[in-house]
């Protein structure tokens, strides 16, 4: 079975919107037989991507940091649970468990993950699908500074390819199951 990385929100206070978006991502994973490996929170969208890829028949991987392994945040219904030592190793079995990531809406956490396994394919680390859901418009702000990145040539433009845009969860899955890897420049402008 493969396995997606589904990074996104620990927060509950966002709109209905985002909410359905991750319920719909989880249902479609689950009829697409792709696994989930994620934050093992049950709170926010990951809590919401886990509950409803379950409740489809899917399977959840959880990778935890022992330090946020609380009662009352951690998820119960994961088939496996992996305890990390800490935030780095979790980060770095996430990767490596996952044949791909998909980025919800989501703060500082999830924004980090994403720009991790990004910067990494931009190094040639791993050749995998990275997408971004813009549910609700929700990304397209930072889409705006990548293409200002883009512009003052701190990035290549041919990077656009690291990732995928997609408006809608059958969209994220109709580009990873139809996902080849880019042929890619490397990174350096020299
Ligand atoms: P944020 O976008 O700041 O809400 O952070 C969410 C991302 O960071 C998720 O993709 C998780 O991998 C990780 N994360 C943040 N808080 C937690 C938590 N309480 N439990 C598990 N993972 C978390």
């Amino acid at each position: 079975m493969k396995k997606i990385a589904v990074y996104c929100s620990s927060s509950d206070q966002i709109k209905d919107i985002y909410f359905q978006q991750a319920e719909l991502t989880g249902q479609l994973m689950a009829k697409a037989d792709l696994g989930l490996v994620y934050g093992g929170g049950m709170v926010g969208l990951m809590g919401q991507v886990a509950r409803s890829l379950k409740a489809a028949g899917g399977h959840t991987i959880g990778v935890v940091p022992e330090a946020l392994h609380i009662e009352g945040v951690v998820n119960t219904i994961d088939d496996e649970l992996i305890i990390t030592p800490d935030m780095h190793t979790r980060k770095a079995k996430m990767i490596e468990l996952a044949d791909g990531f998909i980025g919800l809406p989501g703060g500082f956490g999830t924004l980090e993950e994403m720009l991790e396994v990004m910067t990494l394919k931009q190094l040639g680390y791993h050749e995998k699908p990275i997408v971004f859901l813009n549910a609700d418009g929700y990304y397209s702000r930072l889409f705006e500074m990548f293409e200002h990145i883009y512009d003052e040539n701190f990035a290549k433009a041919e990077y656009r390819q690291l990732y995928h845009i997609a408006e809608t969860p059958q969209n994220a899955m109709a580009y990873l199951n139809g996902y080849q890897p880019p042929a890619l420049p490397d990174k350096w402008f020299v």
